[in-house]
């Protein structure tokens, strides 16, 4: 499987007119050889293929990567990578810019300074578009191990229920149902605070009359699942329940209309209008949705900016939200993978709103 990538990598490569990549990206790195550590990095030739890594991981790559030469080091990556002649023979040499830092970039230089270093993007997540029978039933896992998460947190929400111990049961649930690890870190924001999109669960206490929104994922072989639904704690205002189904229609809308060969872009504008007409477009202040797989942000982007087409295989999310600076916020958030016709949803959720 690995092999396979590494294959498609290449051709990449030759079509950049690049004789090596440098791979420094750790999902990425995961993706062309299994590694699941937090050090690594990868140079992948015309013909090579070279793993380094340092001394804490000698037994755990040994065991995990497959496919390609196997180096572990005391030394930093990079120096290992000039003593082990793995760039020998190249001239361009691509590197990933979004995974680089400033000074990572300066280093290879000092280290390779015969070399053409060009910064390259999403080569490799370009690879990881169309997801496959094995990464999608990684990613199903993921998402059914949310949702019964979701199922379970409703019981632990109610008025005095504090945003943090609320987002600490998510993350013990998740891995006692199995998943690695969280795939992000959970959003839990009630009432006022709801109105910031990304906000971290706090201190606050929950009160009633207020919405409370939460957002989180888990990881199962590396892939993730992204779920968000916004719950009523007791009574709320009847503009808040208007908000509520403005937002679960537009998300409706949007799933309605998903199919692979459309613009990414029109997807979003689908829901966009939606809101739009209801007269709340300037309190939608992000985009409908994103690429879903080893990031939890990947290709495609499901924005008003996206100069893509849906493709068929994707995974995605399509998240509409509306927000109201000082008083609330809904978002609701579904994963779907593209079918050849439209689109399958993953989640199982409801998305009727539920009041606590
Ligand atoms: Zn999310
Ligand atoms: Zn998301």
């Amino acid at each position: 499987m690995t092999r396979h990538r590494v294959t498609r990598l290449r051709t990449t490569l030759r079509e950049r007119r690049l004789d090596a990549l440098l791979v420094s990206s750790l999902p990425n790195i995961r993706y062309l050889t299994g590694f699941t550590g937090s050090n690594a990095l990868c140079v992948f030739t015309a013909t090579g293929g070279f793993f380094l890594t340092d001394t804490r991981y000698r037994d755990q790559s040994r065991a995990e990567v497959i496919g390609v030469t196997r180096t572990v080091t005391t030394k930093t990556l990079a120096a290992a990578a000039a003593e082990r002649g793995c760039l020998d023979g190249c001239r361009r040499v691509g590197f990933e810019s979004h995974a680089t830092t400033y000074q990572q970039y300066r280093a290879l230089r000092a280290l390779f300074p015969r070399h053409s270093f060009r910064p390259t993007a999403d080569l490799v997540e370009d690879l990881a578009l169309v997801k496959d029978g094995r990464e999608l039933s990684c990613i199903r896992r993921a998402v059914a191990i949310t949702g019964q998460v979701f199922l379970d947190i409703l019981k632990v929400i109610h008025p005095g229920s504090r945003e943090s111990a609320v987002a600490a049961t998510i993350s013990y649930l998740q891995k006692m149902y199995g998943a690695e690890r969280d795939a992000f870190e959970t959003i839990v924001a009630s009432g006022p605070r709801g109105a910031l999109p990304h906000a971290h669960a706090s201190e606050q206490k929950m009160r009633s009359g207020e919405f409370v929104t939460l957002d989180f994922g888990c990881r199962v072989g590396g892939y993730a699942s992204d779920l968000t639904r916004t719950v009523a704690l007791g009574r709320v205002t009847r503009r808040m329940r208007d908000i509520y189904n403005i937002v679960r229609d537009a998300q409706a809308a949007a799933i309605a209309a998903a199919r692979p060969g459309m613009w990414a872009k029109d997807l979003d504008a689908v829901a966009r209008r939606h809101i739009t007409v209801a007269g709340y477009g300037k309190f939608f202040s992000h985009s409908l949705g994103h690429g879903l797989g080893l990031h939890v942000h990947e290709r495609p982007r499901v924005s008003m900016l996206s100069t893509e087409r849906l493709r068929s295989g994707s995974v995605i999310t399509i998240e509409p939200g509306i927000y109201i600076p000082g008083e609330c916020g809904v978002r609701i958030e579904d994963d779907v993978v593209l079918t050849p016709t439209g689109c399958e949803v993953l989640t199982t959720a409801p998305k009727e709103l539920l009041t606590l």
